[in-house]
This record gives structure tokens, C-alpha cells and sequence, in this order.
């Protein structure tokens, strides 16, 4: 029952001599069966060389690929049983909604009542059985998205692939099928790979995700992980908003360390690594782990408020602190009545950085 994916060592150079880039770059991970994996980064990181290489429809330049620990490297895509959806729909426009989805199993040549069955039930499990005889110009975008799901489904595919299967989409549109395609993938159990750009896309469905910059993976993790512990800069930034400070560590014995910066001192992690006390040290604090803090409170850095930005539910404010660059502040229900201070833009004020919410991250 469900199929793992191991990709060793993999390679895919493009042209070649000095014009030779790889596209992706001596790659090894292990999906596991019934996962709903993200392969996540920037355009033009390698996401869609991967992701055809896991289909067969790119010959590798060197590495493994193998299923359930068959080696499928080299095998035609036709002989995987993989299931793959475009961001453009790719539908046959001559083609009713089922005759779509029907395509996979005439090809291979299911025979009527079963086939019938089976179209329906695709169609049931992305909620489109009641447009079964339409076209697909007849069909919003979402609706040609979720058909298109169905037929890669109908099939009963090992390995489902998805490249930015959304990205078509407006932000209403996007937002509800990302709970959808999240639940028709789970219910399924097949191994999903989903390739996206979007890291907010990648949070709010992924089991674990793969962010990916120049071919390589910068690292895996569940959303929680990659979002709440980024190792290095282009982690804490490609996913969501961020502060990085650098700041002195000060050899701290209770757990926790204590920091210095130009404005004065504040509680963060502790060091594991004694050397790293004599170095400048990165820490990434995220806007909503900063709160403004009346005078006199314990563990404050005095600033001053530059600017807000309300929102209703949130405000976002900018504050300088003296030897770090502008701070960016995430408050909730602000104005509320849990709101502690309600500065003005040239106010001074105290800002806290949640100590167990900092992390030192390496430059990179
Ligand atoms: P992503 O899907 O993450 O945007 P791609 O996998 O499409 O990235 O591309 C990765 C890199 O490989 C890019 O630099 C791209 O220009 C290059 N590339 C992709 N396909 C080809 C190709 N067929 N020939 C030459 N270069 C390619
Ligand atoms: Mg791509």
C-alpha cells in the first residue's frame, strides 16, 4: 500500500561546455508512501526538472530514481503509472467532462461498466459529477482544474504530480481548492508531489516540504519545521516575513542566552557552540514574535516607532532600534482591548523580542 520515491545523487545538466547548468544538483531525498510532498522555490530552481524526472519524461545525467525501491531511472513514463497535472489544464476541448477523465482508461482499454464506475467516482471525489456532460469551455477555471485532477486520478496512479496546479487561478479561486486538492490526495493515499512557488500554498497543505534554490535543497521539513526553524537566511525568508539581527551572544547557564546589540541586551537561545561567542551571530525573528511593551517591563529594547500600518485585525508596524536594521512588529487585535500601548508614528517605545521564538541562523 502506497508507493515510496527515492531519488539518489540525482542530476540533470543542461547544455553543455561552458553553457552547462544543472538544473537540479546531485538531489537525494526519500518521499514517503501516501505523503503529500511540496517541492518549493523561486522560479527557475529545478521544481519542474524534478518533477519529470520522477515521470519519466527527463532522462536524468546521472542518479537514481526508484519506487517502492524499484529502480525506475530509465523506464518510459508509461511504464511508471504516474498521474501529472499542468497549470494549464490541458483538456481536450472536443471532449465532454467525463470523456476526459475517461481518456487514462480507454488508453487502457477498461471495459465499459468498470470505466463508467470509475469516471464517476473521480468526478464524485473532485466534487464534479454533477458536470460530467459539459465541456470544458464551459467550465471555470477552478472546475477545469479539479477535472483535470480527476482524470490524473481516474487512473489509479502509484505517484500523483502536480506543477503549480493553481497558478492559473485568482487568490479566491486558489484558496478553496487548496483545502480540496488537499483533501482528495489524502483520502486517496497516493504519494503526492506538488511543485509550487508559492510558499504560503506549500504551509497551509503540505505534509513536508523540500525548498529548493539553485537545484539543490536547502532543506526538508514539516510547514511547522521549515517556518519555525529555518537553518539558514534564505529559509526564514523565503518562507513568510522576517527580522535577521545580528547580534552579540553573552554566555548565558539558565537555557537561554543573553544578546547584546548597539540599543542594549535582550534574552534569545542559548548557544550549543562556545566558539560562536567570540563571532557577530544571525538571528531571525519573526513580526509576529515582537510585541511594544509599556516603559519599565523586563527583557525590552528602547526604539522608536516609525511607522503603522493598520489592517483591521492586525497592524504592522516599523520601529528602529538602535544597531538593527528597521524592525517589522505583526500585532494582533490592535487597538483591542489586549492592546498594552498605542503608539504614535516618532513615539518612543519598548519592544520585546520573544526569547523562545528567536533562531539563530547561519548566513546563507
Ligand atoms: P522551476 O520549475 O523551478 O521554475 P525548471 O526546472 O523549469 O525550474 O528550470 C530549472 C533550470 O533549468 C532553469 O535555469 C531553466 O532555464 C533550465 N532549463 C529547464 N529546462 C531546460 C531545457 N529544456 N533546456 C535548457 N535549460 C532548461
Ligand atoms: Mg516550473
Amino acid at each position: 500500500m502506497g508507493t515510496q520515491i527515492t531519488i539518489h545523487n540525482l542530476v540533470k545538466v543542461f547544455g553543455s561546455g561552458s553553457k552547462a547548468t544543472a538544473a537540479v544538483d546531485n538531489l537525494t531525498l526519500t518521499i514517503e508512501p501516501g505523503e503529500l510532498f511540496f517541492l518549493l522555490g523561486p522560479s527557475g530552481c529545478g521544481k519542474t526538472t524534478l518533477l519529470r524526472m520522477i515521470a519519466g519524461f527527463i532522462d536524468p545525467t546521472s542518479g537514481q530514481v526508484a519506487f517502492n525501491g524499484q529502480d525506475v531511472t530509465h523506464n518510459a513514463p508509461n511504464k511508471r503509472n504516474t498521474g501529472m497535472v499542468f497549470q494549464s489544464y490541458a483538456l481536450w476541448p472536443h471532449m465532454t467532462v467525463a470523456g476526459n477523465v475517461a481518456f487514462g482508461l480507454n488508453v487502457r482499454k477498461v471495459p465499459n461498466p468498470e470505466k463508467d464506475q470509475r469516471v464517476l467516482e473521480a468526478l464524485a471525489a473532485v466534487q464534479m459529477e454533477e458536470y460530467a456532460h459539459r465541456k470544458p469551455n464551459e467550465l471555470s477555471g477552478g472546475q477545469q482544474q479539479r477535472v483535470a485532477l480527476a482524470r490524473a486520478l481516474v487512473i489509479k496512479p502509484d505517484v500523483l504530480l502536480l506543477d503549480e496546479p493553481l497558478s492559473n487561478l485568482d487568490a479566491k479561486l486558489r484558496n478553496d481548492l487548496r483545502h480540496q486538492i488537499r483533501n482528495v490526495c489524502k483520502a486517496s493515499g497516493i504519494t503526492t508531489v506538488y511543485v509550487t512557488h508559492d510558499q504560503k500554498e506549500a504551509l497551509s497543505m503540505a505534509d513536508r516540504v523540500a525548498l529548493l534554490r539553485s537545484g539543490k535543497i536547502m532543506q526538508v521539513g514539516t510547514p511547522r519545521e521549515l517556518y519555525r526553524s529555518p537553518k539558514t537566511r534564505f529559509v526564514a525568508e523565503f518562507l513568510g516575513e522576517t527580522n535577521l539581527i545580528e547580534a552579540q551572544p553573552i554566555n548565558g547557564t539558565d537555557g537561554a542566552s543573553t544578546y547584546q546589540v548597539q540599543a542594549g541586551q535582550f534574552l534569545g537561545p542559548r548557544q550549543e557552540n562556545a566558539e560562536t561567542n567570540t563571532k557577530q551571530n544571525l538571528l531571525s525573528i519573526r513580526p509576529e514574535a515582537i510585541r511594544l511593551r509599556r516603559d519599565g517591563e523586563p527583557n525590552t529594547l528602547p526604539g522608536k516607532l516609525l511607522e503603522t500600518t493598520y489592517l483591521g485585525e492586525t497592524a504592522q508596524h516599523l520601529v528602529e532600534i538602535k544597531g538593527c536594521p528597521p524592525i517589522k512588529i505583526a500585532e494582533m487585535n490592535p487597538y483591542g482591548s489586549t492592546s498594552a500601548v498605542h503608539p504614535e508614528p516618532g513615539d518612543a517605545v519598548r519592544v520585546e523580542f520573544l526569547a523562545g521564538d528567536i533562531v539563530p541562523i547561519a548566513d546563507a
